[in-house]
Order: structure tokens, then C-alpha cells, then sequence
């Protein structure tokens, strides 16, 4: 058993942990990210990278080293809706030099933020320490117990930021419940080469068979079937072969490659949940990202807003901290909650109404094959008033945040 000391003492090194404890060793702040698996390397996390987050890599002066990593631009997203292709997000609307979403695998973008915080004398990273249970002494959060290879860990801190994920252990430890709004479907990822016959980037393809997510990657596509919530059991028995084919019936251009799904070992299920905290600090401990807030991967901006409630946090947590009063903490922690919580909130209803419109079936007929007369007019005049509103909308989200 040991103990150390931080100014600071994040649990979890996903988007929103690493991305704090860069932005306060930057500032000179003793921080200390615990992160409980031994490397950032895992798949279908979620890789979108937007114009937001971009900007502020921009602003940390990492854009060479980020432009040095292997990374995929997206100018335009596309749906296909029964055969008919829509260009439904232009990111080239949006202002220079952004203008597009990038796709870099998450573990990419983890090591290179973990990197620049590790230039920082006071930036601390322990990977492979899974945090347990918090220290709490009068009624505050003074730091947290933790799980690593050399047995138990116990860190005091003057602050303990919680951004260990949808699952958070330092949420469940407060006893804190937050606000789920049910969600009708589930993901199922897998990827297969890209075809021989270029598919144009798409993002999503409904029709009657369903809705799907194909995220082209250098040299595979990452795609996704929505599926109604909690029938993997029924999927699976009916065996992988059903599975392939609805999975061509929304895309039939998978037919070509889809047999690269060999089995249900190479489909993993991801739950899809949106919710989020009443309340996003306690005496001495915060909770940003998914911790405070789960996203549903629609329009990929979980990461972004992660990052977002990060960058909040510093421009707060930096002053107060300096002046080292408990109560300055608390009242720091209560101003990222009244800062984030509205554009999550607007972000989060977004979401949940595009998932029950999923959900009703109903996008499969928002236009048919081929299109009517008054939708052929609808397209040509609503549609290009909808894609730069789109762009902004996926790109930034709402209250982007800017670093100072
Ligand atoms: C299927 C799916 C696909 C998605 N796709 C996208 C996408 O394409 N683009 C996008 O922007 N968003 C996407 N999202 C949402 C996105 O993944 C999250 O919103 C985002 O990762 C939240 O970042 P975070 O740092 O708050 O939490 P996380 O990314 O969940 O990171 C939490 C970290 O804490 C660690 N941890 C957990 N418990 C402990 C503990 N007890 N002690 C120490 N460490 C711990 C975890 O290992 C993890 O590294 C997707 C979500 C889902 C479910």
C-alpha cells in the first residue's frame, strides 16, 4: 500500500481525463491522471476528431505532431436514404481552416495529448491504477483509493475529477443516479475491407432493412448496424448468416465483402445510453464527460464534448485553485456544471429524438424511390439550407468552448 499526494486527481485517461490533466500541468498544476487499463488501446471507442477539437489542438501548438499521425478528413457527410444519396453535412462551410471532421484512432489521439501533458513537470499519468473508492473525511472528497500491480494506491488531493466513463465508479461511489432517457436501440460494430467498387463516403444508410453507419477508414470500413436494445440474444441465435443478411439489405454494397464477418466474434455490441447528473459536483470531486453526461454515438460528438467540459473545467479550476480555499473549489465545480450543462442538454434532446425517429421507422420513409415532385422540391430548397446548419451543428455542437 502507498500514498501520494496531488494537487489534482483525475480518475480515468479517456478524452475528457487526459485532456483536463494537460490543459492544468500546463498551467503548473500537480495533477495525477489515473487510468485503469495498462494502454489506451481499444477498438470502437469512438475516433471523430471535429472542428472543436481541432481548433484547440491548434491552440496547444500540437498540430504538426497531430497532422504526423495517420488520419482520415471528412469534408462532406452523406446518408443514403432508399437509394437516394443526400449530402446532409458540408463542413466546408464552416469557417477556416477546419473545416472537416478527421478520423484518428482514439489511442492516437490519447497518446499524443498523454505526450504533450508529459513535457509538463507536473503532469502525471498511472496507467493500469483502477480507481475504487474515494477518501472522504468532514463531509469533502480528499482523494481516491486504487487498484494497481503493486497493490492498493491512495492518493490525497485537494480535488478529485471524476471522468471514468458512462460506468463511473467515483459517480456510483457518491451514490449519485443520473437521468437516463431511454433509447430504443443498440450498436453493433464490425468492419470489413472496402469494397473493390469504391463506395462514396457515407455515413448512414436507412430503408426498410434498417439503419446503418459505414465510417470509411484508410483501408476498412468501420460499420455499424443499429439494432433494437437488447436483442443480441435473439440476433445470435438466429446465427451470423441473418446478421450478414440484414446487414446488405440497408447496404447492399457490402454484399461484395461482408463474409469478412465470419462469425458473432467479430461483432461487438455497444450499448447505447444517453443521461445525465443532476448534480455534477459534490464537496471536492467533479464529474465531467460521460461520467456526468453518456452520449449516444449519434453524430459521433461524445468526444468533443468531453474535451469540451475540459477545457470549462480548466478555465475555472486554474484560478480557484490557486487560490487553495475549498470553497473556491465547490464554487468552481458549480460553474462548469452551469456552463456545460445547457449545450449537453440541447446536445443530449437532439439525440434522443433523432434515435426515436429511428426508432418509428419513419426515416425509411422521409422520401421514397424515386422521389415524389414536392420532395424533389423539398431537396432543392431545404436541403442546401440544412447542410451548413448541419456542419455547425456536428462540428462544434453548441457553446463551443475556446482556450485561454
Ligand atoms: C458505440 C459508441 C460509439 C461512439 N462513437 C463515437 C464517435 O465516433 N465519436 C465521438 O465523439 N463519440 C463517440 N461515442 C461517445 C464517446 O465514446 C464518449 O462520449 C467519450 O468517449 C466520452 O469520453 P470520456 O473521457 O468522458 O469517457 P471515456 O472515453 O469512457 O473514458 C473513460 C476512461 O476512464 C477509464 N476508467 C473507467 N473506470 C475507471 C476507474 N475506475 N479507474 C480508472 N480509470 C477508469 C476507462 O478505461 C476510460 O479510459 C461513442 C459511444 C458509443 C457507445
Amino acid at each position: 500500500m502507498s500514498d501520494v499526494r496531488a494537487d489534482v486527481c483525475i480518475a480515468g485517461g479517456g478524452p475528457a481525463g487526459v485532456m483536463l490533466g494537460l490543459l492544468l500541468a500546463r498551467a503548473g498544476i500537480d495533477v495525477l491522471v489515473l487510468e485503469k487499463h495498462d494502454d489506451f488501446f481499444r477498438d470502437f471507442r469512438g475516433d471523430t476528431v471535429h472542428p472543436s477539437t481541432l481548433n484547440l489542438i491548434d491552440a496547444l501548438g500540437l498540430r504538426a505532431r497531430f497532422d504526423a499521425i495517420a488520419h482520415a478528413p471528412l469534408r462532406r457527410l452523406d446518408a443514403v436514404i432508399n437509394g437516394i444519396r443526400l449530402h446532409l453535412v458540408d463542413f466546408t462551410s464552416l469557417p477556416p481552416p477546419n473545416r472537416f471532421v478527421t478520423l484518428m484512432p482514439q489511442w492516437d489521439l490519447l497518446d499524443l495529448l498523454a505526450e504533450a501533458g508529459a513535457e509538463h513537470p507536473s503532469f502525471h499519468l498511472r496507467m493500469g491504477a483502477e480507481v475504487t473508492g474515494l477518501v472522504e473525511r468532514g463531509g469533502r472528497v480528499r482523494g481516491v483509493r486504487a487498484r494497481t500491480a503493486d497493490g492498493e494506491l491512495t492518493v490525497q488531493a485537494r480535488l478529485v475529477v471524476a471522468a471514468d466513463g458512462r460506468s463511473s465508479t467515483v459517480r456510483r461511489a457518491l451514490g449519485l443516479v443520473p437521468r437516463e432517457r431511454p433509447v430504443d436501440s443498440d450498436v453493433m460494430w464490425f468492419r470489413v475491407p472496402r469494397p473493390q467498387r469504391p463506395v462514396p463516403d457515407t455515413l448512414a444508410w436507412a430503408g426498410p432493412g434498417g439503419v446503418a453507419i459505414t465510417i470509411p477508414r484508410p483501408d476498412y470500413l468501420q460499420c455499424a448496424l443499429l439494432v433494437p436494445k437488447e436483442s443480441d440474444e435473439a440476433l445470435h441465435a438466429q446465427g451470423i448468416d441473418a446478421f450478414r443478411a440484414q446487414v446488405v439489405r440497408v447496404v447492399p454494397r457490402l454484399g461484395e465483402v461482408i463474409d469478412a464477418v465470419a462469425s458473432y466474434d467479430d461483432v461487438k455490441l455497444l450499448s447505447v445510453q444517453i443521461d445525465r447528473l443532476p448534480r455534477w459536483w459534490r464537496p471536492g470531486v467533479l464529474l465531467i464527460g460521460d461520467a456526468a453526461h453518456a452520449m449516444s454515438p449519434m453524430f459521433g460528438v461524445g468526444i468533443n464534448y468531453a474535451v469540451q467540459d475540459a477545457v470549462a473545467a480548466a478555465r475555472v479550476l486554474v484560478p480557484a485553485l490557486a487560490a487553495q480555499a475549498s470553497d473556491a473549489v465547490d464554487r468552481a465545480c458549480a460553474a462548469v456544471q452551469r456552463r456545460r450543462d445547457r449545450p449537453t442538454a440541447m446536445m443530449q434532446a437532439i439525440q434522443y429524438r433523432a434515435h426515436r425517429f429511428i426508432a418509428s421507422g419513419r426515416i425509411g420513409r422521409i422520401i421514397s424511390h424515386p422521389p415524389t415532385r414536392p420532395q424533389r422540391v423539398v431537396l432543392r430548397l431545404v436541403l442546401p439550407l440544412l447542410t451548413p446548419l448541419l456542419a455547425r451543428l456536428v462540428g462544434y455542437g453548441f457553446r463551443p468552448e475556446r482556450l485561454e
